[in-house]
């Protein structure tokens, strides 16, 4: 049986230093904020190229926060992908304003910047790129009509850590970038956690404030806040990954070339990384073509390889978007990506016997199924 992810394999790679980064925590007498929680945000901030890092208690808090910051909400419209994670769609609507869907470039699977345009009204305030799946969107070309219209550029960079476009860190040069620390993803904690980098220091300071109940000093509430910190045993265990990561995500590249190079030619739709970008391989997402996606999918399954689906429901056509009165087709490659869309074994603890397993199995799949060229 090969699953989907070992998420607990890391925790036997540097388990004693890990053990101890907690044992720091308990031991110090400081559970909130303090010495750790402030040592992985400049480390953090530092791997990302940015000047500042806030800590958050997640990811969706993280994107939340940032546009309650910029004074995102009520009123005001964001532009998002169609096909992401729904958390994207969450943090606009938990701030108050309206997500505005854009489609994806099928190829890159990422917002289409050239559809971007045709979704701005006088009410688009911001737009969210994702790095979906690890794979950089292009966002000097977003940054370039955000700038033509006044709009913010947040990027969703939950799945993204350590991902570069034309050499420099993604996150880099835009308004802000939002992080998750979701167990499973690059680079995970013990539970939840989220951060935002940014180089601008005003909106650092907003954000902090925002996730610490509005409060600039103790008992003085200048706004609204909420409680939505990154835990310092979090940020103890972060900053041992945080070492790792780099590595991790190497790790993960031998993996993706690996499926590249053994299912080129067969028919699927691979994932494309455009020119100037360097990926960090989230998730290794496949496209099905005919309709096969889910007999794939049960084939694997029987021959002992797990594989999901990020995500069978676009966030259009979920129950939570209902009063939006999206049809599902007003947003057909996001509708088709869910139809098609399955994501294979990929992770820094997967070995190479395995991988090499999961390609083989996949091409005799198609084989059996007839999808083959
Ligand atoms: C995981 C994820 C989030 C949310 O992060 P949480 O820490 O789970 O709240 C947001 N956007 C994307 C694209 C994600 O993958």
């Amino acid at each position: 049986m090969i699953p989907f992810l070992d998420v607990g394999a890391a925790h036997r790679e540097l388990g004693p230093e890990i053990d101890a980064a907690m044992a720091r925590v308990a031991a110090s007498g400081w559970y909130v904020g303090g010495a750790e929680l402030e040592a992985f945000e400049s480390e953090f901030a530092a791997h990302a190229q940015a000047r500042f890092c806030v800590g958050t208690g997640n990811g969706l808090d993280a994107l939340t926060l940032t546009l309650r910051a910029m004074d995102i909400g009520p009123g005001d419209e964001v532009i998002v992908p169609s096909h992401t994670f729904i958390a994207t769609w969450l943090a606009v609507s938990a701030a108050g304003a309206t997500p505005v869907p854009v489609e994806p470039d099928p190829l890159t699977r990422n917002i289409d910047p050239g559809r971007i345009e045709a979704a701005v009204t006088p009410r688009s305030k911001a737009v969210i790129p994702v790095h979906l799946y690890g794979v950089p969107a292009d966002v000097e070309a977003i940054a370039a009509v955000a700038r033509r219209h006044g709009l913010r550029v947040i990027e969703d960079a939950a799945q993204a850590h350590g991902a570069r476009w034309a050499g420099r860190r993604i996150g880099a040069g835009t308004d802000a970038a939002c992080w998750s620390f979701y167990p499973g993803k690059n680079l995970g904690a013990l539970g939840d956690g989220g951060a935002v980098t940014t180089d601008d220091a005003e909106l650092a300071e907003r954000i902090r404030r925002l996730g610490n109940y509005g409060s600039p000093a103790k008992y003085v509430h200048e706004e609204r806040g909420a409680n939505s910190r990154l835990d310092p045993v979090q940020a103890a265990v972060l900053r041992v990954k945080l070492q790792a990561l780099d590595e991790w995500n190497d790790r993960r590249r031998r993996i993706a070339d690996l499926y590249l190079r053994a299912l080129s030619g067969s028919g699927l739709g691979l994932p494309h990384v455009p020119d100037p970008a360097e990926a960090v391989w989230h998730l290794f997402v496949i496209t099905v073509p005919n309709g096969l996606r889910d007999a794939l999918q049960q084939r694997l399954t029987q021959r002992g390889v797990q594989t999901l689906i990020h995500y069978p429901i676009a966030p259009h056509m979920q129950g939570a978007y209902r009063d939006l009165g999206h049809a599902p087709d007003a947003f057909p490659i996001a509708r088709d990506l869910a139809q098609s869309v399955l994501s294979l074994p990929i992770g820094p603890h997967l070995p190479t016997e395995s991988a090499e397993r999961v390609a083989q199995e996949v091409l005799e799949a198609l084989a059996v199924l007839g999808a083959a060229r």
